[in-house]
């Protein structure tokens, strides 16, 4: 067991991310791959992720927000390696992100017009993705405003403001394989990429799928996949398995404190669980502040000296806790919260299962408050 000096901690197994890329491209036929790191990494780390996905094989990283992208930066990825921001909100410092080699998603002619003024102020053209809305009706230009789109960012291109470099979308149900919705959104994006080349535009990648899609939808490969919760080594079809990901984020605890109590005891608030005889209560230093679901009360199970054992009453903010019987644990003994399975504990999907979710969420929500440490990849600082 590793000496632990937190009281919980978040292990990121960041081999299983670069192999789980590596995995991903492979399932891709070699398609160039865009490691998504929004949200932390979807938890795990943003520069930490993003290096052991291009340890992995991945040459581009995507975020969701412009913070995230000049974070990357920041933490010294290079120019060369492409940084996408999805999602783009008018007011935001979009000449940082120029300046910064920082490649920006645009789906309306308000926001082509934005980059270009920006370009204006950083002195060199903007590196532009245009969206199609194809069907999922979030972000992007849908059929009627996309020509306008294709034609502001083709004049903006001709003044020199930008230069159109992807074309893309997203899907809103790749997860269901079969789903007509999606050989619908295909479609559109076959017709808008179509009407996008031949008003002139010429791509250097046009790209849509997500891990759902890499890994059941070979056709929409096209230039680019993105991958996300795959590359965390979480199923994206949950119902066809585990396409042989592993899962790089165990989470762990120390006991707090343990004490015998009797029969009868009600346990945390609300007593929403009662000691059903004389029996060992194990007090686990994490609660919701720490991203445990307080819909996992009396629900949700954890690992503790070799077995499963399920929260006792009410998850807190700090802390929860479970009952062991008679099993012998002390103050300072580990606790599997969720992790890849291989001792017994729970997976983040089963956690997901239980609550009625998606595993994405709980691996995403463990809080800041969590550290989270990196193991056996000390290597992948210096992946390019
Ligand atoms: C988050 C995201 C992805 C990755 O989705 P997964 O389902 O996690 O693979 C891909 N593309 C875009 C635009 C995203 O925002």
């Amino acid at each position: 067991m590793v000496a632990m000096t937190h009281p919980v901690e978040a292990r990121v197994d960041l081999q299983a991310i670069s192999d789980n890329i590596a995995l991903l491209k492979e399932r891709a036929g070699g398609t160039a791959v865009m490691g998504m790191v929004k949200a932390e990494g979807y938890g795990h780390g943003l520069v930490q992720a993003g290096r052991a996905a291009l340890a992995g094989g991945a040459t581009w990283l995507g975020v969701a927000k412009l913070a995230e992208a000049l974070e990357l930066r920041a933490a010294g990825i290079p120019v060369e390696v492409p940084v996408l921001v999805g999602l783009t909100t008018p007011g935001e410092p979009y000449d940082q992100a120029i300046a910064a080699g920082v490649d920006l998603t645009a789906g309306s002619v308000g926001m082509i017009e934005e980059i270009a003024a920006a370009a204006l102020t950083a002195g060199r053209a903007g590196r532009v993705h245009l969206k199609a809305d194809t069907g999922m009706s979030r972000g992007g230009a849908g059929p009627s405003d996309w020509p306008a789109v294709v034609d502001a960012a083709l004049a903006a291109q001709a003044a020199g403001w930008l230069e159109v470099v992807g074309l893309s979308s997203h899907f809103a149900l790749a997860d269901e394989p079969g789903h007509p919705s999606i050989q619908r959104q295909l479609a559109v994006f076959r017709e808008a990429v179509e009407l996008a080349e031949k008003a002139g535009v010429r791509p250097e990648v046009r790209h849509l799928s997500n891990s759902a899609a890499i890994l059941t939808l070979p056709e929409a490969r096209y230039d680019l996949v993105r991958p996300g919760i795959a590359m965390y080594g979480l199923t994206p079809v949950p119902r066809l398995g585990t396409f042989g990901l592993r899962p790089a984020m165990t989470l762990t605890a120390r006991l707090a404190l343990t004490k015998r109590v009797p029969e009868g005891s009600g346990v945390s608030y609300g007593h929403a669980y009662t000691t059903s005889s004389v029996t060992t209560l194990a007090l686990v230093p994490a609660g919701y502040a720490d991203g445990i679901p307080r819909n996992g009360s009396n629900l949700l199970e954890v690992f503790v000296a070799g077995r499963r054992r399920r929260i006792a009453g009410r998850v807190c903010m700090d802390q929860f806790v479970i009952d062991v019987a008679d099993d012998q644990v002390e103050a300072g003994d580990e606790v599997i919260l969720f992790g890849p399975g291989d001792h017994g504990e729970p997976t983040a999907q089963e956690w997901a299962d239980a609550l009625g979710t998606i595993s994405y969420e709980i691996v995403t929500r463990i809080g800041s408050r969590v550290p989270r440490s990196y193991e056996w990849y000390e290597g992948a600082g210096n992946a390019e």
